[in-house]
């Protein structure tokens, strides 16, 4: 039997999958290796056996693929949140293409030549408006120190990202490029200073401990900079000096907020939060409008991409203004705000309730008033007396989860056939899996690959898809 589990085997890389391992090919199967780069070759030990492909660890980069950098972060290769820092940017983009047209190929059955240039960020680092940083006892350990033979201790204050797939081990950062540098430094103190104050991270072995996570949140348009301390326990004393500590090392810093969870789930969400400084959120933009960010609403993490992302849905919808907008899965309705002006009305419809209410408000905000949202799952809302309730739209605008839409949604847009439907998503294959149903009832014009979340592997797409008559 070819490649067995634990074979150590010499491959060649020829090409980046989806999630961002490297494929090789042998003995008629693929092999996924993370960490490689197409040109690399390879020593590596299977891990895994599948019926059509296996999974292997590197363990030795024999010949480098010309292709290869130096990554910016000592971070990189471990860390797991940026899988491909050791390939130029430029790369990266390539991969992500291609990606986007094998997916529209293979899986939607629809010609690669549909799928446009990829659209880059101007900025492939420092571009994200937030990270969530945990706190833990145990810290992740390097490949060198698994493999030594003296006992490694692994109890220590961990302040970082968690471990690829781990909830207890901490990786602990000395930086981290993806936002800007006042980030890390930021972690960097609150690190030391709870080493100095003996103030404990919490313990998710025995559930003890104070401090949990660290929220940053920046804008892009304005100078606003939010730190959330999230906390096990509701102690106002230790907080409010680590506050003062926080405003006094960095004046830049807008507002301070301690969320407190004193639940077992691991969320950097608290049961209830106060604000120790400042107004409590921060404001950012995206066109016209702008927005009040809480600790805890959610918006797009790349603001400055996600305006081009938008600009893209924008020109795909080409609405005027007679006319009638669905935006499905609408969050906190900034697309649907987006939107607004070009339209008579526009219905965003989302399962979140705090979305829902942020986003009513984030209409009144911007004293915009030709919007509804509409609260429910799309598979029961998005039916007859909806459309009964608001008329049949002449757009729709659709923008799912990672896992796509529900088969139902789907078949109920194929029944409906809208003049114009506007598919953004953040996850190829589940988009091709449903365009693979769509184009029974609609042409699939055009796909616009836009990369948000430069270093990773993660692709956002549009699609422009009109009613086959
Ligand atoms: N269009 C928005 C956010 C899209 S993210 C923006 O540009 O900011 C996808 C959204 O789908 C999330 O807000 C999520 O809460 C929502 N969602 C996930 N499953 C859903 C379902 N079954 N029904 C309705 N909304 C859902």
């Amino acid at each position: 039997m070819a490649l067995k589990k634990g074979e150590i085997t010499e491959l060649e890389i020829e090409s980046a999958a989806f999630k961002g391992k490297g494929v090789a090919k042998k003995d008629g199967l693929a092999v996924f290796i993370p960490n490689t780069a197409p040109g690399d070759l390879v020593k590596a030990r299977i891990v895994k056996k599948k019926k059509k492909y296996r999974e292997a660890k590197l363990l030795e980069i024999i010949e480098p693929s010309p292709k290869r950098i130096e990554p910016k972060c000592r971070h990189a290769l471990v860390c797991g949140g940026c899988t491909w820092q050791f390939l130029p940017y430029s790369e990266q983009l390539v991969i992500k293409e291609q990606q986007v047209r094998d997916h529209v190929e293979r899986i939607a059955g629809l010609s690669p030549g549909i799928v446009e240039p990829i659209v880059g960020c101007d900025q492939p680092f420092y571009y994200r408006n937030k990270m969530e940083y945990s706190f833990g006892s145990r810290r992740w350990l390097s490949d060198e120190e698994i493999r030594s033979d003296d006992y490694v201790d692994d109890s220590a204050f961990a302040a970082g990202l968690h471990a690829p797939g781990r909830y207890d081990k901490i990786l602990n950062l000395k930086e981290c490029h993806l936002q800007p540098e006042f980030s890390y430094k930021i972690l960097d103190f609150v690190r030391s200073w709870c080493i100095s104050n003996d103030i404990k991270p919490f313990d998710t072995y025995n559930n003890e401990g104070f401090i949990r996570h660290l929220v940053i949140r920046n804008s892009h348009f304005t100078e606003d900079l939010m730190v959330n301390i999230v906390t096990f326990r509701d102690e106002p004393d230790i907080v409010n000096r680590l506050c003062s500590g926080l405003i006094e090392s960095f004046p830049e810093i807008t507002t301070v907020i301690n969320n407190i969870n004193d639940q077992l789930n691991p969320t950097a969400v608290g049961r209830y939060e106060h604000v120790l400084y400042g107004p409590g959120y921060i404001t950012d933009n995206i066109g016209h409008h702008s927005f009040k960010i809480d600790a805890n609403a959610f918006f797009q993490t790349n603001t400055k991409q996600a305006e081009k992302l938008y600009r893209v849905a924008k020109e795909y919808a080409e609405l005027s203004d007679d006319e009638l907008l669905y935006d499905l899965y609408c969050g906190v309705g900034t697309l649907t705000l987006y939107l607004s002006d070009q339209v008579e009305r526009a219905v965003g419809v989302e399962l979140i309730d705090v979305a829902i209410k942020n986003a009513k408000s984030n209409a009144e905000d911007n004293s915009v008033s030709n919007t509804e949202f509409v609260l429910g799952d799309m598979k029961d809302t998005f039916n007859d007396h909806m459309l009964n309730k608001f008329g049949k739209p002449d757009c729709i605008i659709t923008d799912p989860p990672r896992s796509g839409m529900h088969p139902d949604v789907v078949s109920r847009l194929g029944e409906l056939a809208v003049p114009k439907l506007v598919y953004v998503s953040c996850n190829p294959s589940t988009m091709a899996r449903d365009l693979k149903e769509l184009k029974e009832h609609y042409r699939v014009e055009k796909v616009q690959p836009v990369d948000m979340f430069p270093q990773t592997y993660h692709i956002e797409a549009v699609a422009r898809l009109t009613a086959i008559d």
